[in-house]
């Protein structure tokens, strides 16, 4: 299929790709992998050097040059030219090596990169629009060289993971999730969009940073923004109207607002608080079945009452309501701690999103001693607050719990609760763990515990991929609780024997296709599609998938 523009009926696509523009070609580029056949054909000879490779002897010769470099934001700025390079050979690099590459392309590194974006920039990829660009969307829209878009990944910037106001260095993040739609997924690398929409930074340093990115000037806010957001939304369903969009990484005033706005007008969702909320609640459904307690007997305290947090507790609400809890008790069961202590009705501090989960109750304004009152079988990080989760917390809560569930789910590892090490020391070995970016297995006692990662990378590959196998408008709430329960049905008793309540990371492929089925399922059921069932879902769903193989 050919999506450039530029090729006309008139220019076979093997007239205009040829010769050097066809090695500067990152879709069809296969570097020294072009055969003897399609160099004479092509117009390649004597651009290559005279031996062909296979794509496994190119995948060594990758694999050997990342273990050269010495540190991991180098192995990096290695993987994003391949991918500017040749991207099949890059997603055939990811897609069998995911546990080693994901770490590399996403959370952690991926941090590291978006605070030095500037300084590390080689190529642009995405696109960028910036307040200046008012009045234009469309036209600069335009300007991207596909027209079969199925995905954007859009952020302004604002909370980049749990590293606050990266401005326009924040794009290393729509590029690192449409990465990984295609690795997890196979969502053709042609039909991702990544946007920055670059509405400024209050960050001082990036302002004063002469090699920063983006726009010199404070963030927009209010009517401003929101303008120049409509005009975003209303120039992309234009000219891409099979898209998805995807919000990722706006800060809490913008994405509690936008996700009410566009939700039932577009196909829109927050992965932060939707992705978020799905992976968690796959992690407690799993949970139960090592700590025997019922999931609609789980106490929750959250540290973080952010999207995240929040996110993930409305979805919760709702799985405990659909097991016969009444709204008032299922909210009960759902305890929230910012940073300014416990979330209860006498505070006259809270935001519009904090409200629904004020509880009846004394004002605390330590952890430990909100576990000591209100004694959670759980405990889930959503802070950004690095360490937060210390020995004497995680002793608490070990002492409550025979099995206590510890959820230290912020990104990247510098933010995260505790490390795996810590939770499982403190609580004697028995704590249930996962956390939001990759920690190595750990060894306590003599015995090996492979900590899983409750990442949202789980859900949302396989979310898209379900609502365009089906054509979906729209992207619900019910959606991301029928992908929890496919995600928790997938793992196996072998892996809560390590430890791990997520299917390992390698089967994801599987896992995305699976969750993309029930996600489609659920919207043939209601009516959230018009397209026709095909007999054999899970086979539709499958051809759907891209897979990085070079064909002759
Ligand atoms: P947010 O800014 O919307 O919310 C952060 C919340 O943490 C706020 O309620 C704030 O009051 C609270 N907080 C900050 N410091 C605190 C402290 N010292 N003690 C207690 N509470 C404190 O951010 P968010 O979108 O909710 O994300 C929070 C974290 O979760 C980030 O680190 C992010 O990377 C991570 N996250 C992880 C995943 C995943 O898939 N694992 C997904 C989304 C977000």
């Amino acid at each position: 299929m050919v999506s450039n523009d530029k090729v006309t009926l008139e220019t076979s696509v093997e007239d205009y790709y040829r010769g050097v523009k066809l090695l500067h070609d990152p879709i069809r580029n296969k570097g020294t992998a072009f055969s003897e056949e399609e160099r004479d054909r092509l117009g390649l000879r004597g651009l290559l050097p005279p031996k062909v490779f296979t794509q496994e002897e190119q995948i060594i010769r990758v694999l050997d040059n990342l273990q050269r470099k010495s540190t991991d934001l180098e192995r990096y700025i290695y993987l994003m030219a391949l991918q500017d390079r040749n991207e099949t050979l890059f997603y055939r690099v990811v897609k069998d090596h995911l546990n080693e590459i994901m770490p590399l392309i996403y959370t952690p590194t991926v941090g590291k990169a978006c605070r030095q974006y500037g300084h590390i920039f080689r190529r642009p990829r995405g696109l960028f629009l910036s307040a200046r660009d008012k009045g234009r969307m469309g036209q600069v829209l335009a300007n991207w060289p596909h027209r079969d878009v199925r995905i954007i990944v859009i952020t302004d910037g604002e909370r980049i993971l749990g590293l606050g106001d990266l401005g326009a260095n924040g794009m290393g993040i729509p590029i690192g999730k449409l990465t990984l739609y295609t690795a997890c997924a196979g969502i053709h690398p042609t039909q991702c969009l990544p946007i920055t929409l670059d509405v400024g930074t209050n960050n001082r340093q990036l302002l004063n940073d002469p090699l920063y990115i983006g726009l010199g000037q404070e963030r927009l806010r209010g009517r401003e923004y929101d303008e120049l957001f409509d005009e975003f939304v209303d120039a992309a369903t234009t000219r891409f109207p099979r898209a998805i969009i995807q919000l990722e990484d706006f800060a809490n005033c913008n994405a509690f607002r936008l996700l009410r706005e566009y939700r039932n007008r577009i196909c829109l969702f927050d992965d932060d608080i939707q992705g978020t909320a799905s992976v968690t609640l796959a992690g407690l459904y799993s949970a139960q079945r090592i700590t025997k307690i019922e999931f609609k007997n789980q106490r929750l305290l959250f540290l973080g009452a952010g999207e995240a947090g929040i996110g993930i507790g409305h979805l919760i609400v709702s799985a405990l309501k659909s097991e016969g809890l009444s709204d008032q008790a299922a909210r009960q069961r759902c305890w929230f701690f910012d940073s300014r202590g416990l979330i209860v009705k006498q505070r006259d501090d809270l935001e519009e999103h904090k409200r629904p989960f004020a509880q009846e109750s004394e004002h605390l304004s330590s952890f430990k001693e909100a576990i000591e009152r209100f004694r959670p079988t759980a405990i889930i990080g959503v802070s950004g607050a690095a360490g937060s989760f210390s020995e004497p917390v995680l002793r608490q809560l070990a002492e409550i719990n025979q099995r206590p569930i510890v959820f230290a789910l912020s990104n990247p590892t510098s933010k995260s609760e505790c490390s795996a090490a810590d939770a499982y020391r403190y609580t004697g070995g028995r704590a249930v763990f996962a956390s939001g970016s990759p920690f190595d297995p750990v060894d306590y006692e003599g015995r090996a515990f492979v900590p899983g990662q409750g990442n949202n990378a789980y859900i949302f590959p396989g979310v898209g991929l379900g609502v365009i196998a089906c054509g979906a408008t729209r992207i619900t709430d019910e959606m991301f609780f029928v992908a929890a329960k496919s995600l928790a049905s997938q793992v196996t008793e072998s892996d809560l024997a390590l430890g791990r309540i997520y299917p390992a990371l390698s089967n994801i492929r599987e896992v995305s296709a699976k969750i993309a089925v029930a996600v489609a399922e659920l919207a043939y059921e209601s009516a959230l599609t018009t397209e026709k069932r095909p007999e054999d879902l899970l086979e539709h769903v499958k051809q759907l998938m891209f897979d990085p193989t070079y064909d002759n």
